[in-house]
C-alpha cells in the first residue's frame, strides 16, 4: 500500500479531510517512522484511539514472512546489530538495526527500544511488526514486541558479527565493524539539521579494496596512516558508491599490526561490477564500441560545472560555457557495457594533445567534432583496461576513470596479430 492509500483509509475511518492525514503521515514517514507507527500516531492525533488490541500471532519461519502479515512470532539467532539516531517527532531516538535469520533465510529488522540483545543470541521475538523496507519485509521491534532468550541455540549457515572486508560492504549494511588503514582524511564544514558541523571525510583500505568513509563526530584517530579496527558503521550510497559512516555510536581502536592495503584494484567483469550497484575503486577490461554524444572539446557551466549544450545549462540557462575536455567511452566486455569518463587529463592522453591543440584543430576544422572524431578513431575497436568509481543509476552504469590504458592482454589485439602474421 502507498501513502495515498493508507492515508484514504485511514481518513474514511476518522472521518477527517485526506490531505490532512496524507500530510500528518508522510511527514512522519520523511524521518523514516514505519508506516504502521505513523499510523497510529495521526490515528492518537484525530482521536481514534491505539488501534485495538493485537493476538498474539503464530510462529513462523523467516522465510515465510511477508509483508502481508501484521504480526509475526519467530525464533531466531541475531546476525548482526547495529545503531542510530534518527529523528522522530523533533525529538532525537536512538534505534537499532540488523539482521536476524532462522534455519530457513535471514531478515533484516529494526528495534525502536534497547531490547539488550547482541549479535550471537538465540531468541524467541513475539508479535514483531512486518513493514516493507526497500522492496522486502522487515521485523518492526515495537513496545508491543516480546524478547525472550530462546530454549536451544539457533543454528545458521550464516556468518554471526558484523566483521566484514571492504570488498563484502553494500550500501544499505548496518552494524558493520572493519580492520582498516586510514589513506586519506578531509576535514569539511557542512550544514546540517543542527547548523553548521565539522565533518571528517577521507578513504579506508584494506586487502580486498578501499572505500570512501564520512566521521560525524571528527575523532583524531582517523589520521592517514592510521590501523584502526572500527565497530559499528553504517554504510550508506555516496555519489553511487558505498560509503562507511561513523557515527556517535562506532567506536575507534588502534591496532597493533598494519593492516596490508590492496594495491591493485579488484578486477570484476562488467556485469558482476554493474550488478553490485556501485563499487569504489573497481577495475574492468573491455573493447571500445564507441565514443558518446558529448565527448572531445565541451563546455562546461562556469557555475556548477556541468556540461552546457547550445549555450544552456540546466541549472543556470544562459552561461559563457569553459572548454573543457572530456570522453564518454561505452566498453563491453562481453557480459554487459558501462559507460567510461575520462576526465580531461586522461582524454589530453588518449587525444595526444591538451586544451590548446583541441581548441587549434577545431578552429582549423572549424568544427569542434573533429576532436571527438580523432579520439573514436584511436580508441574505437581497442580493448582497454580502466580503473575507476562505478555508480549505477536508472540512466546506466558510468564508471569514472582514473586509470585508462591499452590491455595488454587484449584478445582482439592477439587475433589482429596472427592475422597479420599469416597474411605476409
Ligand atoms: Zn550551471
Amino acid at each position: 500500500m502507498d501513502v495515498n492509500s493508507h492515508a484514504e483509509e485511514l481518513a474514511s475511518d476518522l472521518g477527517v479531510d485526506k490531505e490532512e492525514v496524507k500530510a500528518d503521515l508522510q511527514n512522519l514517514l520523511e524521518y523514516s517512522v514505519p508506516i504502521d507507527e505513523a499510523k497510529q500516531s495521526v490515528r492518537r492525533k484525530h482521536g481514534g484511539g491505539g488501534g485495538g488490541s493485537t493476538p498474539t500471532p503464530d510462529s513462523v519461519d523467516v522465510d515465510e514472512i511477508t509483508t502481508d502479515h501484521d504480526g509475526v512470532t519467530v525464533t531466531v539467532r541475531v546476525l548482526t546489530q547495529g545503531t542510530r539516531t534518527i529523528r522522530y517527532q523533533g525529538d532525537d531516538l536512538t534505534i537499532r538495526e540488523g539482521e536476524i535469520a532462522d534455519e530457513t533465510g535471514v531478515i533484516s529488522y529494526t528495534a525502536w527500544q534497547d531490547f539488550g540483545f547482541e549479535p550471537g543470541d538465540s531468541l524467541t521475538m513475539g508479535n514483531a511488526g512486518v513493514r516493507e523496507w526497500e522492496g522486502e519485509p522487515e521485523l518492526n521491534l515495537n513496545d508491543s514486541t516480546t524478547v525472550a532468550i530462546a530454549d536451544e541455540t539457533v543454528e545458521v549457515d550464516q556468518e554471526v558479527g558484523g566483521d566484514r572486508s571492504l570488498v563484502d560492504i553494500a550500501a544499505g549494511d548496518r552494524g558493520r565493524n572493519v580492520e582498516v588503514r586510514v589513506l586519506e582524511v578531509d576535514e569539511k564544514t557542512i550544514s546540517g539539521r543542527d547548523g553548521e558541523t565539522e565533518i571528517l571525510e577521507g578513504v579506508v583500505g584494506d586487502a580486498t579494496a578501499k572505500l570512501p568513509f564520512t566521521d560525524w563526530q571528527p575523532r583524531s584517530e582517523l589520521e592517514p596512516g592510521a590501523d584502526l579496527r572500527i565497530e559499528d558503521v553504517y554504510v550508506r550510497e555516496f555519489r553511487g558508491v558505498p560509503s562507511i559512516n561513523l557515527t556517535e555510536f562506532s567506536t575507534v581502536t588502534p591496532l597493533p599490526d598494519p593492516v596490508e592495503v590492496a594495491e591493485d584494484a579488484p578486477r570484476l567483469s562488467v556485469a558482476d561490477a554493474v550488478a553490485s550497484g556501485g563499487m569504489f575503486d573497481v577495475e574492468i577490461v573491455g573493447n571500445v564500441l564507441e565514443i558518446r554524444d558529448g565527448s572531445g572539446l565541451i563546455e562546461r557551466c562556469p557555475e556548477c560545472g556541468r556540461v552546457v549544450q547550445n549555450g544552456q545549462c540546466r541549472s543556470h540557462g544562459d552561461v559563457d560555457g569553459e572548454d573543457d575536455l572530456r570522453v564518454k567511452a561505452i566498453v563491453d566486455d562481453g557480459t554487459d557495457t558501462v559507460t567510461v569518463v575520462l576526465d580531461d587529463e586522461l582524454t589530453a592522453e588518449v587525444y595526444g594533445g591538451g586544451l590548446d591543440d583541441a581548441l587549434d584543430a577545431a578552429k582549423d576544422a572549424m568544427d569542434k567534432e573533429v576532436v571527438a572524431e580523432a579520439i573514436a578513431d584511436s580508441l574505437v575497436g581497442h580493448a582497454y583496461r580502466v580503473r575507476g568509481n562505478l555508480s549505477v543509476d536508472d540512466y546506466g552504469a558510468n564508471l569514472d576513470a582514473s586509470e585508462f590504458a591499452l590491455a595488454d592482454d587484449d584478445p582482439a589485439d592477439a587475433a589482429r596479430a596472427a592475422l597479420a602474421e599469416v597474411g605476409e
